[in-house]
């Protein structure tokens, strides 16, 4: 095993990336139609994220974070506006499609961990993988386990586990099939300080690797590791922070 947990079981094979622009949002907005009236909980936002970058997303409860997230990754699609992910216009793609690009592109990684309760360890981290029959699959699995201090657990369920091993394995499944993207939705809210570091300590290894990276959060200690934040407010974006992205359009 290399130092690295990505290149001890191989170099990240990121495929080959002409997008320079890995996530962008041109006059997004979204608006939710419930019984009591719409709620616009993304109001004309435009942003650009380049690929390899570390970007933290912050503002209020209910300033439309999540909402951000699930559109960046094809969980939803916008209202109104484009959102262009790897090079892909997400609403141009058919449910198969959009479900394979999220399988290949993205890993999701939540604040409620969103573990299978009647699945180990080992069976959680391949739940999401592309082919879970496959030999390299399996050893990449228990590579990322090695790597994120969980071997020992292999066999336990996310019962039997502390709330930082809770979220080790689900970063472990996110990153199983080496996505480009990782978007955490407050990935170290339900967390200890320091269980929350070693998350974001792992994060950041990944993003050193070339990964990119979106980080919703409320907390000081994980919007440092960002290279730059996004300030959000009542659906709208207040500062993109110093995106430079002047010479990455695609
Ligand atoms: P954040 O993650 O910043 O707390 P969200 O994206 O979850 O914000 O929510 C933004 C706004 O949209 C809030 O007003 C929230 O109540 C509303 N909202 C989120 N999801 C739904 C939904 N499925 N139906 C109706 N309103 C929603
Ligand atoms: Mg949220």
């Amino acid at each position: 095993m290399g130092s690295s947990f990505l290149s001890g079981i191989g170099p990240l094979k990121l495929p080959p990336t002409t997008t320079k622009r890995m996530i962008e949002l041109r006059d997004v907005s979204q608006i939710y139609r419930t019984a009591h009236g719409d709620v616009r909980a993304l109001d004309h936002v435009s942003l650009a994220i380049a690929q390899g970058e570390f970007v933290a997303l912050r503002g209020p409860s209910g300033c439309g974070k999540t909402t951000l997230l699930l559109l960046a990754g094809g969980l939803a699609l916008a209202t109104e506006g484009e959102v262009v992910v790897a090079g892909r216009s997400l609403a141009a793609l058919s449910r198969a499609e959009r479900a394979s690009f999220r399988a290949s592109e993205i890993g999701f990684v939540f604040q409620t961990f969103h573990l299978l309760p009647y699945l180990n360890v080992v069976d959680n981290v391949l739940a999401a993988a592309i082919d879970a029959s496959r030999k390299e699959t399996i050893q990449r699995a228990d590579a990322l386990l090695e790597r994120f201090a969980l071997i020992e657990r292999r066999t336990h369920r996310p019962g039997q586990l502390s709330a930082g091993e809770r979220q080790r394995v689900a970063l472990a499944r996110a990153l199983l099939n080496q996505p480009r993207i990782v978007l955490a939705d407050e990935p170290t809210g339900n967390l200890d300080p320091e269980n929350g570091c070693i998350v974001l300590d792992l994060l950041a290894e990944y993003h050193r690797e070339g990964g990119t990276v979106l980080l919703v959060t409320h907390e000081e200690q994980a919007a440092a590791r960002a290279g730059r934040c996004i300030q959000m407010d009542r659906g709208k974006v207040l500062s993109v922070g110093n995106a430079d992205l002047a010479g990455a359009r695609t």
